[in-house]
């Protein structure tokens, strides 16, 4: 197996709030992998250190075989991301974002052009590529915010949430790019808590809760006897005996 990113010992606290407790992966090279959890798991922080967007207390990353910390700029170099709470250029229209992301990138202009006039085709934003970014919606944002990952073609993708507040129809196009990509010998990690997004699209998966990897490997496996990923999912995040709501006994029954 080829390892596109090896996590180790990886921690991060907040205060008295330990966000990630110490933990240690190795996500295998060229596939769909899904990074799942409930709520406050630390999946985001975990994207965060692993990008080089939020420094670790301890532990070390390695991207296509170069520390994150050490080497940020071959790593850059070699990734895209789509992190959560995107802050974009507001200002600028589509096009405009994507042309000065591929300049960034050290992309020549008419090569960035090509490859932005193709991406805003495909993922449906050609009608609103002079729109400013400030006027797009939530789907169109991450959509946008998808084609900037794109642009310079890397060789791993980290989406944080990228089906969040997206439709149907959006959601399949942007499978459909990933799908793509994937198939070319990419790999892509994204987050979720939308389990059957991600027993529908990942090879491989990663659960966390409180902190830590509960459990990893690929989908068939963490999936287990289970019925289906969300089932293995409620296993083991611990979540099946939890109250369905039996104390809030004022709500509904027509009481005010
Ligand atoms: P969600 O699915 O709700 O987005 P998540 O799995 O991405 O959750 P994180 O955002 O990584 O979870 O948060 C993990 C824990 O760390 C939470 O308890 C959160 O409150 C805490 N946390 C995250 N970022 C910070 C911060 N900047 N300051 C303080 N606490 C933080």
């Amino acid at each position: 197996m080829t390892v596109a990113v090896r996590v180790h010992g990886l921690w991060k606290r907040f205060g008295e709030q330990i966000a990630v407790a110490g933990i240690d992966l190795e996500l295998p090279a060229g596939q769909f992998i899904g990074l799942v959890g409930p709520n406050g798991a630390g999946k985001t922080t975990t994207l965060s250190m692993v990008t080089g967007l939020l420094r670790p207390d301890h532990g070390t990353v390695e991207v296509v075989g170069h520390d994150v910390w050490r080497d940020p700029t071959e790593v850059k170099a070699r990734i895209g991301v789509l992190p959560e709470g995107l802050r974009l250029f507001e200002r600028l229209s589509g096009r405009e974002l994507l042309a000065y992301t591929g300049r960034l990138r050290g992309l020549p202009g008419q090569e960035v052009d090509k490859r932005a006039t193709q991406l805003l085709d495909v993922l449906d934003l050609a009608g609103s590529q002079h729109k400013l970014v400030v006027d797009y919606s939530t789907g169109m944002r991450k959509k946008i915010g998808l084609a900037a990952a794109l642009l310079h073609n890397p060789e791993v993708l980290f989406l944080d949430e990228p089906f969040e507040g997206v439709d149907p129809i959006s959601a399949q196009t942007i499978r459909g790019v990933l799908e793509r990509y994937t198939a070319s010998g990419a790999t892509v990690v994204f987050s979720s808590h939308v389990m059957e997004l991600v027993e529908s699209l990942c090879d491989w998966v990663a659960v966390m809760a409180a902190g830590r990897i509960r459990a990893h490997g690929p989908l068939a496996d963490v999936r287990g006897a289970a019925p289906s990923l969300q089932q293995a999912f409620l296993e083991l995040v611990g979540a099946n005996g939890r109250s369905t709501g039996s104390d809030l006994d004022w709500l509904g029954g027509g009481a005010r």
